[in-house]
């Protein structure tokens, strides 16, 4: 698989960080609002085993994707914290962000704002995931949820009241159960062992506090998780954070140890040699493990430059950096995601970093070859991020991977197609990104930018980039006829004897 999700994720993180305080709120002191709301708004119902959703039209396509994966959230939340009964929470998704802010009676909050929760009644509301507004994504929405959910939780394990927890643990643990990791370039502040003590941080700190913690705050989790077991972070909920009394360590060391933790785990003080080589069109940094193949990446780089960019037509293009790391442990690390698995083995990030494994050194998942293609697929998405321009982060994960197979000639053997054989295609234009859901795009991302391009045109599909995926405006179809005709082609040209 040639993937490379987490680092875009990790980019939408980034606008998180910068609003500073977040997406989630917590909301008890208006209780009414969505009965009120409720009976203006023509909700539709979904029951669950732990939710009752009340939802639009606008989520009629996406109710199961974000029903399972609350529940399933919901289950690792449950099983991490152990708080007692719950009763159902109720969860009211609005089909857009003036709606949503107008039914939690705060008409001008930003637009960072997806998610609140009433502890009391147990009431989430949130913005529908298909329709964040500006600043987040689907994902990012479901996210919000999650930490709501994981704060709610975190005060009615311990029994008290969600304030008498200090912020640090309870940011941390809503973070960590949100999966709300963050990119190692978010710890550069800290390389001078200059580390934040977050322990004594208050719920009246600024923002810049509040900021500091939803950076950090993941690893003080993962950090009490690696050291000490999660029955730790329960014990440390139940006495408010007290961590001489769980741990048996001083506040100092506490803070010392997550610090010397983050060190190692995201490898902070390690400095790659790196050599340069610059082309016409990139700039490589690469260690002695690549000097016998440097010549070859960056001339299959070169090579397809102008093909790439001449089906895409970006306005411009900087020069790209490629980075090439000399294997697959460091890589993560430097990208900041050591737990990463073996077949994350590039990625494209920011407005012009390539970051990828050595070929030579490439890991169990992949040959010296396909990490050629790696870094062409990698380098598609690079072009494909300055043909959408301001709203690549809205373009659907679909249409990146699906461009970007199409671009690398990741053509899959027929053979991986032929679980659709029996009719069962899947309906790829709902693709999030759980992992279940994205693998499939791998198998069939090729031919559907072949079919774009075989019944309408390449210049379709970038005009698929800049409208955000969207096939009624730009190709005339419904999504529905858009999948089936794909099915069809497909069928036609890969299934058929
Ligand atoms: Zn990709």
């Amino acid at each position: 698989m040639y993937k490379k999700v987490i680092l875009a994720i990790v980019l939408l993180f980034i606008v998180f960080i910068v609003v500073g305080c977040g997406s989630a709120e917590k909301d008890d002191n208006k209780e009414n609002g969505a009965d009120k709301v409720a009976t203006e708004i023509d909700f539709r119902t979904k029951e669950t085993e732990h939710f009752n959703f009340y939802y639009t039209e606008t989520d009629e396509s996406s109710i199961d994707d974000i029903s399972s994966y609350l529940e399933k959230k919901y289950n690792k939340i449950i099983n991490d914290l152990k708080p007692g009964d719950l009763p159902k929470i109720k969860v009211f998704i609005y089909p857009d962000l003036g709606v949503f802010h107008k039914a939690i009676e705060k008409p001008n909050a930003p637009d960072w704002l997806v998610s609140v929760i009433s502890h009391r009644n147990e009431i989430l509301k949130i913005v529908s995931p298909n329709n964040p507004g500006p600043v987040h994504d689907y994902n990012v929405v479901l996210q919000s949820a999650v930490y709501s959910i994981s704060g709610m939780f975190t005060a009615k394990t311990a029994g008290i009241s969600y304030k008498e927890i200090p912020p640090w643990l309870t940011t941390s643990i809503a973070l960590y159960e949100a999966d709300m990791t963050r990119n190692i370039k978010q710890f550069d502040f800290m390389k001078n062992d200059d580390y934040p003590h977050f322990l004594e941080m208050t719920y009246n700190n600024n923002g810049d506090s509040k900021k500091l913690l939803n950076q950090i705050g993941y690893t003080i989790i993962e950090y009490v998780v690696d050291t000490w077991g999660i029955s730790a972070v329960r014990d440390l909920i139940d006495n408010k954070g007290d961590v001489q009394k769980v741990l048996s360590v001083s506040s100092d060391d506490f803070q010392q140890g997550w610090y010397e933790y983050v060190k190692e785990k995201y490898n902070l003080t390690h400095d790659l040699d790196f050599e340069t080589k610059e082309t016409e069109h990139f700039n490589f940094y690469y260690t002695n493990v690549d000097d016998s193949s440097i010549g070859e990446i960056s001339s299959t780089l070169e090579d397809n430059f102008d093909r790439i960019v001449n089906d895409l037509k970006p306005k411009s293009l900087p020069k790209f950096s490629v980075r090439i790391y000399p294997d697959l442990e460091t890589y993560h690390k430097a990208t900041g995601r050591p737990n990463a698995p073996d077949w994350s083995v590039g990625g494209f990030s920011g407005n012009r970093e390539i970051n990828m494994v050595s070929p030579n050194n490439p890991g169990p998942t992949h040959t010296y070859e396909e990490m050629l293609v790696v870094a062409v697929h990698e380098f598609a998405h690079g072009v494909t991020r300055h043909v959408a321009k301001d709203s690549y982060k809205h373009v659907p994960k679909w249409l990146k991977e699906a461009v970007a197979l199409y671009e690398a000639n990741q053509i899959r053997d027929s053979n991986n197609l032929e679980f659709m054989r029996k009719g069962n295609y899947p309906r790829f234009l709902q693709i999030v990104d759980n992992k279940d859901d994205y693998k499939v795009i791998y198998s069939i991302g090729y031919t559907i930018i072949e079919y774009v391009v075989d019944k309408w045109d390449i210049a379709s599909v970038r005009e698929l980039i800049k409208n955000k995926g969207d096939v009624q405006k730009v190709l005339g179809v419904s999504p529905n006829d858009f999948q089936q005709g794909w099915y069809n082609f497909v069928k036609e040209k890969y299934l058929e004897e």
